[in-house]
């Protein structure tokens, strides 16, 4: 049965102080993520075991940063001051009713999968960083490589344990709790009931989207606290939903020297893939994500020697590279695989439609492919994959060193329905044509989401690249798509930017509305998603 009105509990587990450090060496391994901003400072970390050690902590502090693996790409993991409470500690992982598993927050990606591996089943949404851990994916909602098939990380977690601001606890299961006709949520303490009002502004209808607190008429409330970056609650533990069956994955990757046959390519392959899971063929072509990497992006796998170090051959003219995930029925094995490629009768469900579809496209003869279980041959093309963006960090981080300290990454992450993604690429194109700039294009093709990065060679491009990303992240508005896709928020000004552009005034007032009834004191998270100077 539903309700509009949950109960708060008080913690559990053993009711110690957590370990807490003010070491200046082990503070300094976490006073930066991903996204490099520099000026990150902490008085203390925490590594707190259990839900009353993390609500002991926030009795304790007035402003707290929840920190995973400090994979974060907008700086939302980058402390500026107070507790940071890292979620290390909170190690649980095992099975759960209903063929799921119940996970600490602390519990990494790559824990997950091992986990489902074993048991031949599959945690589909994670991020392409497997060292990300579970309570950072669900509080950014990641979304990564395959959520053309799978959706976001909202789509897998069925239940959250989350410590809110006040130490209460709450354990939210998927169904029970909806907002009110009124658009309300209830929270009943020990003294008091908490009004909670959610945001009524619309949502693009994009397949990935971590773009501020989620809304929707009749929602979840657990859908609140999934993508909500640590501003409203610590998640402890989560019940995440498994695929029980995993599907033998085979990547191929292959150059286009021709964009529009790559994106011709592209739109050939989904629509063959939907219709098989319209059909519920399993002999049909499924694909679970292809990856795009732009001419800048192949030129720099080339510059930097990843090519080879990956057994690629990358041609000069090759203006587009892809990466596709085949998912072949579950017994496939990499004989079969090796021996379809090898014009041999080996059943290797939809390959040779696929290789067809590449020769058709003028790109099955630089194909590689890693075959179902064929480990070393997989790294090796996810490698490469991988190559792209360290190059970039690479020449961003030379470049601060030896141009002007200012310099740092200017990145966006974009999505637009897939029938707009050439204009989105014509336009990303032209914008950094405009302002002079070196730029590499990457991301998952698939959803029509990509990352356009600058590499900049001065301070003035990266503040042109601003410029350029804001101007980027508007277009997508326009096309139909959304600013702010998998990534977050954060702390970054351009994207608490763009959400103000995607929700206005009246949005972020309603989000503001949201987190005062959650943490009046505004202790948890300081300046994600909202700039301080306007916190609550
Ligand atoms: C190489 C690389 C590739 C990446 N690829 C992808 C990709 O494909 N898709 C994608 O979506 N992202 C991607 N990312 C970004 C990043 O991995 C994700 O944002 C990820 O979800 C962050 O997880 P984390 O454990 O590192 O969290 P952190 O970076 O530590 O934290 C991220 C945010 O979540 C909050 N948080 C962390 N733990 C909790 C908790 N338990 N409770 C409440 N709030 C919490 C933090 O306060 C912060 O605001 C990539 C990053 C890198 C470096």
């Amino acid at each position: 049965m539903t309700t509009h009105r949950v109960g708060a509990r008080p913690p559990r587990g053993s009711a110690t102080h957590p370990e807490q450090t003010t070491d200046a060496a082990r503070l300094a391994a976490h006073l930066e993520d991903a996204a490099h901003v520099r000026g990150g400072h902490a008085d203390a970390l925490a590594l707190p075991r259990s839900e009353h050690e993390v609500a002991l902590c926030l009795s304790t502090a007035t402003r707290v940063l929840a920190i995973g693996a400090q994979s974060s790409l907008t700086g939302g993991a980058t402390p500026r001051g107070g507790l940071l409470l890292s979620t290390a500690g909170l190690r649980r992982l095992e099975a759960a009713s209903g063929g799921g598993l119940r996970v600490g927050a602390g519990v990494t990606i790559a824990e997950v999968d091992a986990w489902a591996l074993e048991r031949g089943a599959l945690y589909p949404p994670g991020p392409t960083w497997h060292g990300a851990t579970i309570g950072g994916t669900i509080a950014t909602n990641a979304a990564g490589a395959a959520t053309f098939k799978y959706g976001s990380t909202r789509a897998w977690v069925d239940a959250l344990t989350v410590v809110l601001a006040t130490g209460d606890v709450l354990d939210l299961q998927r169904g029970q709790v909806t907002a009110h006709a009124d658009g309300y949520v209830e929270i009943a303490r020990a003294h008091d009931v908490v009004r909670v009002p959610l945001p009524r502004y619309g949502m693009p209808g994009v397949p990935k989207l971590s773009a501020g607190y989620f809304a929707a008429p009749g929602m979840d409330l657990l859908d609140l606290f999934i993508g909500s970056e640590g501003t409203l609650g610590i998640v402890t533990e989560a019940t995440l939903r498994l695929e029980p069956v995993r599907p033998a994955a085979c990547l191929v990757f292959a150059t286009f020297c021709q964009r529009a046959s790559a994106l011709r390519f592209v739109d050939c392959v989904r629509r063959e893939a939907v219709a098989t899971w319209r059909r519920g063929d399993h002999a049909g072509l499924d694909v679970s994500a292809i990856e795009h990497m732009d001419a800048r992006s192949l030129a720099l796998l080339c510059e930097d020697g990843a090519d080879r170090r990956c057994g690629v051959s990358i041609p000069a003219d090759a203006e587009v590279g892809l990466l596709v995930t085949l998912d072949l029925p579950h017994e496939t094995t990499s004989a079969q695989v090796y021996e379809a490629l090898g014009g041999g009768n080996g059943t290797a469900g939809a390959l040779p439609r696929f290789v067809q579809l590449l020769s058709a496209f003028g790109a099955a003869d630089t194909a590689i492919v890693a075959a179902p279980g064929d480990v070393a041959a997989a790294a090796r093309l996810l490698a490469l994959r991988e190559a792209v963006p360290l190059a970039v960090n690479q020449r961003v981080g030379a470049a601060a060193r030896d141009v002007d300290a200012r310099i740092e990454k200017t990145a966006a992450d974009v999505i637009v329905p897939c029938e707009r993604f050439e204009e989105l690429l014509d336009l990303v194109d032209e914008e950094f044509r405009q302002r002079g700039l070196d730029g590499a294009v990457w991301g998952h093709i698939s959803d029509g989401n990509i990352h356009p990065n600058v590499i900049p060679r001065s301070f003035a491009d990266v503040e042109a690249g601003r410029e350029a990303m804001l101007a980027i992240g508007r277009a997508a508005v326009a096309l139909g798509g959304a600013p702010l896709a998998e990534h977050g928020v954060g702390r970054s000004a351009i994207k608490q930017q763009l959400l103000l552009d995607l929700y206005g005034r009246e949005g972020i007032a309603q989000m503001r509305a949201v987190k005062q009834a959650l943490d009046p004191h505004g202790v948890l998270a300081p300046g994600v998603i909202f700039a301080e100077t306007h916190s609550t």
